[in-house]
């Protein structure tokens, strides 16, 4: 069950539900969202049908929530979400397009690629620093160096910036820099590190699994709202399948469906996906085609000299046609190509909050 307090309910009318709800034995937890806070009910039902929770300063309604998932589920929110991400939202009424190297290379490279990506429309940069590959081999990212590269270049161009965190013991060195924390996919079902990224407070960008259900990605997700951090965007990004000319498959069904269920706004990555260039502006009209919120895309100066995931980026001369395709594609869908606003610049992020 699911308590949705009015916008302007205090903090004294929350407590009151929460003792309320302790004092039959059950367990509360609270998600204070930007504009409303949801008091989430876990424990037998049977103890709840008595109370007359509705009656409560400040409630605005009690909701019963069948699924498993219930602080992301759309039972316990009816209107999707919009995730403000510095002064860029990614919600239902937009298509956002974030872009940026797959890897934190050097500095040149990132300013090279985070100008691309921003003169094809971007709203939002990524860039890994921390990299999670396959082989203990490969490149493994800069780490904090990376991130004050991606963060020095992101605040230069005005653009806020998206990167991954593969451990716990880093999230607060990223969560200080960075505007949104992505947890990869291979990374879907670390819990310790889903609590952690959650309590960091930053919007979360949750990649699927490469093997994990549409329901264990929600539940991932619920996992980073349990900790009262309903700012999550979800992203397909491509599952493993028995066809192996395409590096995974894109289940362009997951968006449609994980929309269907959650509240939360979905994403598609059309890089990791394919893991071709030649895929990537096909399965960025497909995914818009199917009602993706944004689209998250590997862009690179020199594809041929990158430490990680040449083959996939999008190239200089590729940026005219990446704009033009998401936005006639987004107007196709009805939406508009996501813009900065200027209520989320001033003092809540960039230059003038950080320096
Ligand atoms: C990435 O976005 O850089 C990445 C490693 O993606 P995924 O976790 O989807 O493989
Ligand atoms: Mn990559």
């Amino acid at each position: 069950m699911v308590v949705v307090m009015r916008s302007g309910a205090t903090d004294t009318d929350v407590d009151k539900v929460v003792k309320a709800i302790s004092e039959v034995g059950g367990d509360a937890f609270v998600s204070r969202g930007k504009h409303q806070t949801i008091v989430g009910l876990v424990g037998d039902l049977t103890q709840f049908a008595e109370m007359p929770l509705h009656a409560f300063p400040g409630v605005e309604d009690v909701i019963r929530v069948s699924k498993p998932y219930k602080l992301v589920s759309n039972d316990a929110h009816p209107r999707p979400s919009t995730v403000w991400v510095g002064n860029s939202p990614i919600g239902r009424e937009t298509v956002t397009l974030i872009a940026g190297p797959c890897a934190v290379e050097t500095e040149q490279q990132t300013i090279d690629a985070c100008v691309m990506a921003k003169d094809a429309g971007a709203t939002i940069l990524r860039g890994g620093a921390y990299k999670p590959r396959t082989s203990p081999y490969a490149f493994q990212g800069l780490g904090e160096q990376g991130l004050d590269i991606l963060h020095g270049v992101s605040r230069d161009l005005g653009l806020p910036f998206v990167t991954e965190v593969v451990t716990p013991a880093d999230v607060e060195t990223v969560a200080a820099k960075a505007d949104m924390l992505q947890v990869g996919a291979r990374n879907m079902q670390n819990f310790q590190l889903l609590k952690e990224v959650g309590m960091a407070g930053k919007p979360v960008l949750l990649k699927r699994g490469l093997t994990a259900t549409i329901d264990e990605w929600i539940m991932a997700a619920e996992y980073i709202a349990h900790t009262g951090n309903l700012q999550v965007v979800l992203c397909e990004r491509g599952i493993r399948t028995y066809e192996p000319m395409t590096r995974n498959t894109l289940d362009v069904s997951a968006v449609p469906v994980a929309q269907s269920l959650t509240h939360l706004p979905v994403i598609i990555d059309p890089s990791h996906s394919g893991g071709k260039r030649e895929l990537v502006m096909p399965l960025i009209r497909a995914g818009i085609a199917v009602g993706a919120d944004g689209i998250i895309v590997d862009v690179h100066p020199r594809p041929e000299v990158a430490l990680c995931d040449g083959p996939q980026a999008l190239i200089k001369d590729d940026m005219l046609s990446l704009r033009d395709t998401v936005v006639r594609y987004a107007d196709a869908a009805g939406r508009s190509v996501a813009a900065p606003s200027i209520d989320h610049t001033v003092g809540a992020w960039g230059r003038s909050a950080t320096s």
